[in-house]
């Protein structure tokens, strides 16, 4: 079995210079480093690194590859498991898009990858959208236990070493390859996240998330591991990676995909829609994510509503529309269109949450935001292939010219009093 890769190495690396020593150098105890020569491939002290070292070339090692190496090592020791266990999911920000400094740090995914045997196309790899500065981090989550290992990588350590590499390359790798997990990351953390345990007992794992104990992720970890457990879909978990956790919020806009996929088809989603979306929320992020109807491309279009605009909405679908998308084909002479709503109270009742509990949605000072929104993470799991549950047409029209098109779009317009939906304040 191969476990704790770096340690038995360490062992096999110390004991031959220490040997060698004793011939060659008359018994010099010190000589304890297993330096690597120039010339000589880091294999030979560390065996470990030999799918790494084949899968990037020798030439092409990186301390960051070797922190990936290092966080997977540690998680299969913690975790028990081998190469390519499927019941594995491993999460990171390395390379998205997490800086060291000046270091970009995608070379930390292949460490992960060819040790641990977690990667995206067998599906039980998440690789986390975060902010250019935001820490480097992993976590390692075991379905079948449930406990998620969480190793943050210091930067300061990391930095020293990619200066290091620059000048002298070989005694950066041999040097980082002989600190100790715990010179490296903090925190190294072990937890249970099983949602039946989270939920079962609110308050012990409320004191978790006041002591951070994934430094902040929490939310991101356990929410994307339950579901991930439950089976996820590929392309729900590719909108988790780009929201950066689930909640309730991105699982209606994957069910508004889904609807908009079966009610309002079209070959060519990027080049014939346009969306709206009036208010925005998570859900936005699942529909570029599965459309490419990015903001960028033009795609998609964001308008919040103010609370006296939202009062004066007809009282059955306050606080429910969602999405204005417009078909346009190509070649077409006119577009059609739908404004599209979400029943957030069926969703709450579905959930079992009371209106009670539901006010406390935003009690961010106790259990109850994270308690709510990863119960209904769960339950709405069930709806994913039955989106109209949830999902549902608040009105359906036709877009005869170009110029109204445009108009929707614009700034300063209120599509919903255009669509006849509200009346002009
Ligand atoms: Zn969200």
């Amino acid at each position: 079995m191969i476990k704790r890769i770096s340690k038995s190495v360490t062992f096999v690396g110390l004991a031959l210079p220490l040997v060698l020593g004793t011939v060659l150098v008359g018994g010099c105890a010190k000589e304890t480093t297993p330096a690597t020569q120039p010339g000589e491939s880091i294999i030979s002290d560390y065996p470990g690194l030999t799918p790494l070292v084949d899968f990037v070339g020798e030439e092409n090692l990186s301390v960051l590859s070797l922190v990936g190496f290092k966080a997977a090592d540690r998680a299969m020791e913690e975790l028990d498991f081998e190469k390519g266990d499927s019941n594995i999911l491993a999460l990171t920000d390395a390379g998205y898009i997490a800086k060291i400094g000046e270091y970009t740090s995608e070379e930390a995914l292949d460490g992960v990858m060819m040790t641990s045997g977690l990667s995206r196309g067998e599906g039980n790899l998440a690789n986390l959208h975060q902010a250019y500065n935001q820490p480097l981090w992993f976590a390692f989550f075991d379905k079948q236990s449930k406990n998620c290992v969480y190793l943050e990588a210091k930067k300061e350590v990391l930095k020293t070493y990619l200066d290091k590499e620059k000048t002298d390359k070989n005694a950066a790798l041999g040097d980082f390859m002989e600190l100790k997990d715990e010179e490296i990351f903090a925190p190294i953390a072990k937890e249970n996240i099983g949602a039946d345990r989270l939920l079962g007992n609110p308050e012990a794992w409320q004191e978790k998330m006041v002591d951070k104990v994934f430094a902040g992720n929490e939310f991101s970890i356990f929410t994307i591991s339950n579901l991930w457990a439950r089976g996820l879909p590929n392309d729900f978990l590719k909108a988790a990676e780009l929201h950066d956790h689930i909640c309730p919020g991105l699982t209606s806009g994957y069910l508004i995909a889904k609807y908009i996929i079966k009610h309002l088809p079209t070959e060519s989603p990027r080049k014939e829609y346009t969306m709206i979306a009036i208010p925005s929320w998570c859900k936005d992020d699942a529909l570029i994510q599965i459309f490419e109807t990015n903001v960028g491309h033009r795609r998609m279009y964001v308008k919040n509503l103010t609370k006296e605009q939202r009062k004066a909405l007809p009282k059955d679908i306050r606080g429910k529309t969602a999405n204005i998308v417009i078909r346009w084909k190509r070649g077409a002479e006119k577009g059609d269109g739908m404004l599209i709503g979400f029943d957030w109270d069926k969703a709450y009742e579905l959930s079992g949450i009371s209106p009670e509990l539901r006010a406390k949605l935003r009690s961010f000072g106790t259990y109850h935001w994270w308690y709510i929104r990863l119960k209904m993470d769960v339950k709405m799991m069930d709806y994913l292939d039955n989106p109209e549950a949830l999902v549902f047409p608040i009105k359906e029209f036709d877009v005869d010219s170009r110029a109204e098109l445009e108009k929707l779009k614009a700034a300063g317009v209120n599509p919903l009093v255009e669509l006849g939906i509200m009346p002009k304040s």
